[in-house]
């Protein structure tokens, strides 16, 4: 019996897929494509600022760019005067060209290329250094304004992080720091965790404080903090979860294929989004009588954020077309006009889990119908759903599949033109009215 994992409903898409304007679309454009909704990117941001007033504390939120590549949300990124995190050239690129201020960029990653250090300094951008070697380089970057940048800590409690600056080194760029002087505007510290706890990140952040009221007594200004990403998105409801992880087994799976349930993302997230600052925000941190947010009151320091896939939460799908359906023992393979490029997850050993919608073509009456789902492309192993999903009616050839919520890390990061294969285009839906109205990311 397969198991389901379907998204939490989403009256905005029925309607859209109701509306008959998925299946225009894959007709004019001959093949898979993402849409994305910006209203929602709009809406999340404005929960994250929302959470962030209700606790009395002075904050920003950077939107973290690499969970998507689409210009549309920089736009509304723009329009909304918030702020990017940005780690490439590119990245950077698209952000001043959608009208984000250079001074609303952050710019973080391991050692930065001396390109994108020197364009980020013109721009007035803060930098999250990863390194001494990089903060030396950054040094002689100074133009006549002086060089903004945060220091990042590396996080104690998850030493096979790569990323930051651990206990001495964070000593020893406080020094550089005071010793270069008006060169440099050292204006706080910055982590980034994996995993999506939120004691972690308060207690780190409290850490974070006490370095900052540190820093000032070397003369720095030190006043913000930045917490980083991983802000959970909830995409399934609590029981389906639950029942999914105690009961997934190989039989569920085309070729028998195992998993580890430690190596899916928690689909299900009880506390999520903005609703995690707000947990961060009122927990507290190790050694502390006071909540995070007291404690940067109290020290007059600003609470910076960097939510990549929050912001992102229901803000997109992806739609293939089925090409083929073929019938093994217990099941079926259906094959799509795409491929598990346009699904990350599936090269991370684990499963993109939120099932996919079927859009049949006409009325269909013929009953369950279990199958996996294989992309256009000659690997044995090129699945976007190794999972037997129980569909409503057995799929037939020209039915849509629309997998849900992809906007966050799915649809692109992975993306490649295997096979000379076109990538998936990206259509922006706006409402007007009653009506979606559709046109495609610049
Ligand atoms: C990836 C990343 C983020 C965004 O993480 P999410 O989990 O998408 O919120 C934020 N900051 C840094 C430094 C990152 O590398």
């Amino acid at each position: 019996m397969a198991l389901t994992l379907p998204a939490h409903p989403d009256p905005l898409t029925d309607r859209i897929h109701d509306s008959g304007l998925l299946q225009e679309l894959a007709h004019g454009l001959g093949g898979a494509f993402h849409y994305l909704l910006p209203g929602r990117f709009d809406a999340n941001l404005a929960a994250f600022r929302r959470a962030l007033t209700e606790a009395g504390v002075e904050g920003r939120v950077y939107y973290a760019k690499k969970a998507n590549k689409a210009s549309v949300f920089m736009d509304r990124c723009a329009a909304a005067g918030g702020g990017a995190d940005v780690a490439s050239l590119g990245e950077l690129r698209d952000a001043l060209g959608q009208g984000v201020r250079g001074e609303d960029l952050v710019v973080t990653g391991p050692a930065k290329a001396v390109e994108l250090l020197r364009v980020a300094v013109r721009q007035g951008a803060l930098l999250a250094v990863d390194a001494l070697d990089e903060l030396d380089r950054l040094l002689t970057l100074g133009d006549e304004r002086p060089v903004r940048v945060l220091l990042r800590r590396y996080p104690p409690d998850q030493p096979r992080s790569r990323f930051g600056l651990d206990d001495a080194q964070v000593q020893e760029a406080l020094e550089r720091c005071a010793a270069a002087g008006d060169r440099v505007r050292m204006e706080g510290f910055s982590f980034h965790l994996s995993g999506y706890d939120v004691q972690p990140r308060a207690d780190l952040a409290g850490e974070l404080v006490e370095l900052c009221l540190q820093a000032r007594t070397l003369g720095l200004q030190a006043d913000r903090i930045s917490i980083g990403g991983g802000f959970p998105v909830d995409y399934v409801a609590a029981d389906a979860w639950d029942t999914f992880l105690a009961e997934q087994e190989p039989g569920h799976y085309h070729g028998r294929k195992s998993f580890a349930a430690a190596d899916f993302y928690p689909y299900h997230s009880p506390v999520a989004g903005a609703d995690a600052l707000r947990a961060i925000l009122a927990a507290r941190p190790a050694g502390s009588a006071a909540s995070l947010a007291e404690r940067l009151r109290q020290a007059g320091v600003m609470l910076l954020l960097e939510p990549g896939r929050a912001l992102l939460d229901r803000a997109g799908s992806s739609v293939f077309r089925i090409q083929g359906v073929k019938d093994r023992t217990g099941y079926g393979i259906l094959t799509v006009d795409g491929t598990s490029l346009s699904l990350s997850e599936q090269w991370f050993d684990s499963e993109y889990l939120p099932e996919p919608v079927l859009l049949p073509q006409g009325d269909r009456e013929n009953g369950p119908y279990e199958a996996c789902v294989g992309g256009a492309s000659c690997l044995d192993s090129d699945l976007l759903t190794w999972r037997r999903i129980r569909f409503p009616a057995r799929p037939r050839v020209g039915d849509l599949l629309v997998y849900p919520n992809t906007a966050g890390y799915q649809m692109d990061s992975n993306e490649s033109p295997f096979h000379e294969l076109p990538l998936p285009p990206k259509v922006v839906i706006d409402q007007d009215g009653d009506r979606p109205r559709w046109r495609l990311d610049r």
